[in-house]
């Protein structure tokens, strides 16, 4: 039986299996916690957004930041796609995976100059510059090493993509972006900045966005833009409509990625613009129904306000629920166990009343079980800190019955090992 919304984990027997491997042997062979990522469910996510683009000059970059493990990554690349970077480091992992660096699309909003140096050298497709004042500096840098940057500007539609507040990024306040009124101008001056050459336009309004709209009455401000800044005499060669499409954690009914490109190419073309070269940065909608993490449960603390699951992993392996008050599903990863379900509060042992990763939940639970916390591929481990000197968890890239460990449980002693008691 597969878990709905999840088809590439299902109970075999009464076991939870990621792929064609069980989740509790796993766990034995690389102890909890531990996330576990599948790769078909990976490339299964990525297939809508490829053959929706199939025919069409397009480049679809995956949004590091949501799972940068270099065998994600690798994943990926094979699998033709470019990047969406924030950072140097992010840049570094690209080309450490084999990811191709003129397939890359480098964003954010304080970007350094040693980082744009960086990124230039390594020869990336192109930056999104979210202000004016990166654009000085962006020229600047590119003339003192005798080349020229390749640049979208970011613009700010403002679109309120209806989702939680930290992760909306489209709207007037935020601090991502060029506002909208402000673009034209933004895109004369930078092609008149010798270190610069105007590739396209980029806009990114927000994450987990669930609806459509948002996406389309962000592409009409957009093409209202580039309508007018060719007017003004600079060509846009590329679009780029960024990430931000949502998934299913509980109930929610996102569009799926086909569906949504569809609306998006039908609104190009009753426009006037089906001929442009398409850009998108998907992060969560690639990777988060992909992974899980496995958790293991220490005690039981039932008492009469509330029933407390103290389970070994933490708001510092998983933020999102402590962060966002976001809600993921929690499975006992052997199904039909005898213990009654209760409610229970499922917390970690991190010395904060925030540390949860799931309230009132009903699961039969015994100390010992392993627990799944689901949709935990996107903003899990990338997320993941030190807090409380707690080791980051290991990960493990699972391929039919296969299973990679990708990166190793991280030591006590590499903890402080960059530390000098005086
Ligand atoms: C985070 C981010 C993305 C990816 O967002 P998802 O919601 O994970 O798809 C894409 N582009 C930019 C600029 C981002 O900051």
């Amino acid at each position: 039986m597969t878990l709905p919304g999840h088809p590439y984990f299902s109970f075999v027997g009464s076991e939870l299996h990621a792929e064609g491997c069980s989740l509790r042997d796993l766990a034995q062979r690389f102890q909890t916690p531990l996330y576990v990522y599948s790769r078909q469910a990976m490339l299964a996510a990525l297939c809508p957004y490829q053959s929706a683009l199939q025919g069409r000059a397009h480049l679809i970059c995956y949004a590091v930041k949501a799972n940068s493990n270099l065998s994600v990554l690798k994943v990926f690349a094979e699998a033709g796609c470019g990047f969406d970077i924030v950072s140097g480091g992010e840049l570094e992992r690209v080309l450490a995976a084999g990811g191709d660096p003129a397939k890359v699309v480098f964003s954010g909003v304080g970007k350094t100059r040693a980082e744009m140096r960086q990124a230039i050298e390594a020869g990336v497709r192109c930056f999104n510059v979210e202000s004016i004042a990166e654009l000085d500096v962006l020229s600047e840098v590119a003339v003192s090493i005798g080349r020229r940057a390749p640049v979208s500007l970011r613009v700010n539609p403002d679109v309120d993509p209806k989702t939680h507040p930290y992760i909306s990024t489209g709207l007037k306040g935020n601090k991502f972006g060029i506002a909208h009124a402000q673009a034209l101008e933004a895109y004369l001056h930078a092609s008149r900045l010798p270190g610069l050459e105007v590739a396209g336009i980029d806009c990114h309004i927000g994450s987990q966005i669930t609806e459509t709209d948002p996406y389309l009455d962000a592409l009409d401000r957009v093409l209202d833009l580039v309508e007018a800044i060719e007017a003004a005499g600079i060509p846009i060669h590329h679009l780029d409509l960024g990430g931000g499409l949502g998934i299913t954690y509980a109930d929610e009914t996102p569009p799926s990625a086909d569906a949504l490109i569809g609306l998006l190419l039908q609104r190009l073309q009753s426009r006037g613009h089906a001929h442009r070269e398409l850009l998108f940065e998907p992060g969560r909608s690639l990777v988060g129904n992909a992974g899980v993490l496995v958790t293991e449960v220490l005690f039981l603390k039932p008492s009469e306000q509330k029933n407390f699951c103290i389970v070994d992993a933490a708001m510092n392996d998983l933020l999102r629920p402590a962060l966002y008050e976001a809600h993921m599903g929690i499975v006992n990863c052997k199904e039909a166990t005898t213990a009654p379900a209760l409610t229970w509060d499922i917390v970690g042992p991190v010395c904060e009343s925030g540390d949860w990763l799931g309230r009132e939940r009903q699961v039969a639970v015994q100390p010992g079980d392993l627990l799944a916390v689901m949709s935990a591929g996107a903003y899990g481990m990338s997320m993941a800190s030190n807090y409380n000197s707690r080791g980051k968890p290991a990960e493990v890239l699972v391929d039919g019955q296969s299973a990679q460990l990708v990166r190793r449980r991280e030591t006590t002693q590499e903890l402080f090992a960059h530390e000098k008691p005086e």
